[in-house]
């Protein structure tokens, strides 16, 4: 960490996610849709370096106090002063506004933890936007451990995961990382083996996806498979590849392939060219395969990109 003059500016790398097996349970009365699903981060990441000058806190901004509401004389005579933040991304699509999840992660512990200051945030996007791949939840996640650490309020993993899920359901997972079973909303979480070594090839059509649009749409009661959950983690716990390739499944599918044709094209493009298997990540239309040598996963991207469905292509690794 680098600190001067009341000044400190540090780092963080913010990996994207797909999901090996994802099933839909039900619609809840909330609006909200219970999920079954194994996640998995892959070595895709958005860097995010932020700089906090002026740093004031709350004169006890413990985790226990500010948790706690605690009402001290000298907490109530505190004026609260404006946490300023700025963002700046290299993707002008973005908004820098209190509409980034950057910011409503910044926002939301100064508010909790009473801290305050001048907070700026370079944000180097890498990660494809409204593709499935959780890039605004990871960098949500990445800003609430950035505050948490900059400001030394030091609040738990489970804490910030808390606070986390009031921003978005993938953000819990985006805070733990690596390979997880998530389920209700997506934010019950249980540790899981990562995925064997293997290589990772990412296709993402020209089009984005609305989350919230492709849930909308689905149908649970007319699902007609479901992905086998427990084979695929079983897979994961005995490192047996096949097995974790053959159980991958994602049932908005049938919601996202209708809006992009391109995804199961660009599935059996993988499959013929050696993927173990391929589907959709998330809500889509990102499409990603598993390949058991990255020799298989480079010749697979060359073909693919031969074929102009894609805008981006990324060969990689789990994380
Ligand atoms: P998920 O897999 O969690 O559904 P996604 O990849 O489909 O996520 P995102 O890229 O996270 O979708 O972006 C969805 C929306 O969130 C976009 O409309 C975008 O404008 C908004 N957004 C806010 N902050 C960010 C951010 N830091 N990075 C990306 N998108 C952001």
């Amino acid at each position: 960490m680098k600190e001067y003059m009341n000044s400190i500016t540090k780092t963080y790398k913010a990996y994207a996610k797909v999901n090996l097996a994802l099933d839909v349970l039900r619609k809840r009365p909330d609006g909200y849709h219970d999920v079954k699903m194994v996640m998995q981060n892959i070595d895709i990441f958005d860097e995010l370096e932020f700089t906090a000058t002026d740093i004031k806190k709350a004169p006890d901004n413990s985790y226990e106090n500010a948790a706690h509401g605690e009402n001290t004389e000298e907490n109530a005579a505190y004026e609260k002063p404006c946490c300023n933040i700025i963002i700046e991304t290299n993707k002008p699509e973005l908004p820098t506004d209190e509409r980034n999840l950057i910011y409503k992660a910044i926002k939301l512990m100064s508010d909790e933890y009473n801290v305050y200051g001048n907070v700026s945030v370079k944000l180097t996007k890498n990660i494809p936007i409204e593709a499935g791949m959780a890039g605004g939840s990871t960098d949500c996640a990445a800003a609430l451990k950035a505050v948490n650490d900059i400001f030394e309020i030091n609040a738990p993993l489970e804490e910030l995961m808390r606070l986390g899920k009031r921003l978005g359901a993938d953000v819990p997972f985006c805070l733990l990382g690596k390979t997880a079973l998530a389920e209700g909303i997506g934010d019950i979480l249980t540790e899981a083996e990562g995925l064997p070594d293997c290589t990772v090839l990412v296709v993402k059509p020209p089009v984005g996806m609305s989350t919230g649009m492709i849930y909308g749409n689905m149908n649970c009661e007319a699902l007609k498979s479901h992905p086998d959950i427990d084979g695929m983690l079983e897979g994961l716990r005995t490192h047996d590849l096949n097995t974790v390739a053959s159980k991958m499944e994602n049932v908005m599918e049938t919601v996202t392939v209708k809006l992009c044709p391109d995804i199961e094209d660009i599935k059996n493009a993988m499959k013929e060219n050696g993927a173990l298997n391929a589907i959709m990540s998330g809500s889509g239309p990102t499409v990603f395969g598993i390949f058991d040598a990255s020799e298989k996963a480079w010749a697979a991207a060359d073909y693919i990109g031969e074929l102009d469905l894609a805008t981006d292509i990324f060969v990689t690794k789990p994380v």
